[in-house]
């Protein structure tokens, strides 16, 4: 298929790309890696009036630290925040997920923007910002909003964004010290979108006590699930495998995963269990063994 016809654009600015929004949002698409429009387009189910591409708007794929946070341009390529020694260093839970999307030909050209906005509740990346709490920066011509992942993720590849708004960055807060990350998930074959994954971080104190916990999960339902309340079961509490066993049932009790063709309801919800306590172990192994950059897999 071919896409049908729409009128292309590429602005050299910001606030040009803005003015466009603000002007014709309700009819335009962005283009930012497109690796996921590109098919909407080819298949028709996405057909925009107008294309808007980011790729010649300069200074949206940066990747610094300002403010305690990792900031990261949403036009950032995947693979340069996969081999970002930066991203590794202050998020390794953010470099523990990107080797794991799809192939490396797509993480080339796909962007952090891109797959935020997207919002597949399979992706990794979404499960990143959820697990982490991060702040999903908005702009429009009408000026800058930061929301929470709950907020921003609505449902099935929705989010808040709204038709002049563009997303402009995410913001992760920095991995404190004796933090250990692991990004684990299950599917059919490399490189597909998996059946469920999971996003772990544990940071202990000087005597091996959890003091902050993170589980998020990919696959389990239409956006993704930030398992806050059974991840502080471990806070106060060494990571043993008894208390990350309790974790990974505590995660799975409330969840009603969807069946579909590549996996029944009760495997999803039994791959949460077993993928947040291999995740959990992962992580608290990390920091016994000193690796906190994960460099290591
Ligand atoms: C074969 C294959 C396998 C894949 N496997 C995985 C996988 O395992 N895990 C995974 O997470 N992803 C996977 N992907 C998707 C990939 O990560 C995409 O790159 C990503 O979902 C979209 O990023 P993009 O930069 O290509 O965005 P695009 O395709 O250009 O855009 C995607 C959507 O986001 C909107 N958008 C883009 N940027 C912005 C912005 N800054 N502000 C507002 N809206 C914006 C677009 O309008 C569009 O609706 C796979 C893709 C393919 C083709």
């Amino acid at each position: 298929m071919k896409p049908p016809r729409f009128d292309y654009v590429a602005p050299r600015s910001l606030d040009e790309a803005l003015g466009i929004l603000a002007e014709h949002g309700e009819d335009t698409k962005v283009l930012a890696g497109g690796q996921s429009l590109v098919p909407l387009l080819n298949f028709r189910l996405v057909r925009p009036a107008h294309l808007l591409d980011l790729n010649d708007i300069p200074g949206l794929d940066g990747i610094r630290v300002a403010d305690g946070r990792l900031v990261i341009g949403a036009m950032a390529r995947q693979r340069a925040v996969e081999t970002s020694g930066l991203v590794r260093e202050r998020c390794p839970l953010l470099a523990d997920a990107m080797p794991q999307i799809g192939h490396v030909q797509i993480r080339n050209r796909g962007t952090v923007g891109g797959s935020l906005a997207h919002a597949d509740p399979a992706g990794e990346l979404p499960a990143v910002v959820a697990a982490l709490d991060g702040e999903l920066v908005l702009r429009s011509a009408r000026g800058e909003r930061r929301l929470a992942p709950d907020r921003f993720f609505v449902s099935y590849l929705a989010t808040a964004i709204e038709p002049d708004e563009l997303l402009v960055e995410a913001r992760l807060p920095v991995a404190p010290a004796r933090t250990g990350t692991a990004f684990v998930e299950v599917s059919r074959r490399h490189g597909d979108f998996a059946l469920v994954g999971v996003a772990a971080s544990v940071t202990v104190d000087d005597g091996g006590v959890c003091t902050a916990a993170a589980v998020a999960l990919t696959g389990v339902g239409p956006t993704p699930l930030a398992a806050r309340d059974a991840a502080r079961a471990l806070v106060g509490v060494k990571p043993t495998p008894a208390a990350i066993e309790d974790v990974g049932r505590r995660v799975a009790a409330p969840l009603t995963p969807d069946s579909d063709l590549h996996a029944s309801s009760d495997y999803r919800k039994h791959l949460a269990a077993v993928l947040t306590r291999r995740a959990l172990t992962r992580a608290a192994a990390r920091i016994a063994e000193g690796d906190l950059t994960g460099e290591r897999r």
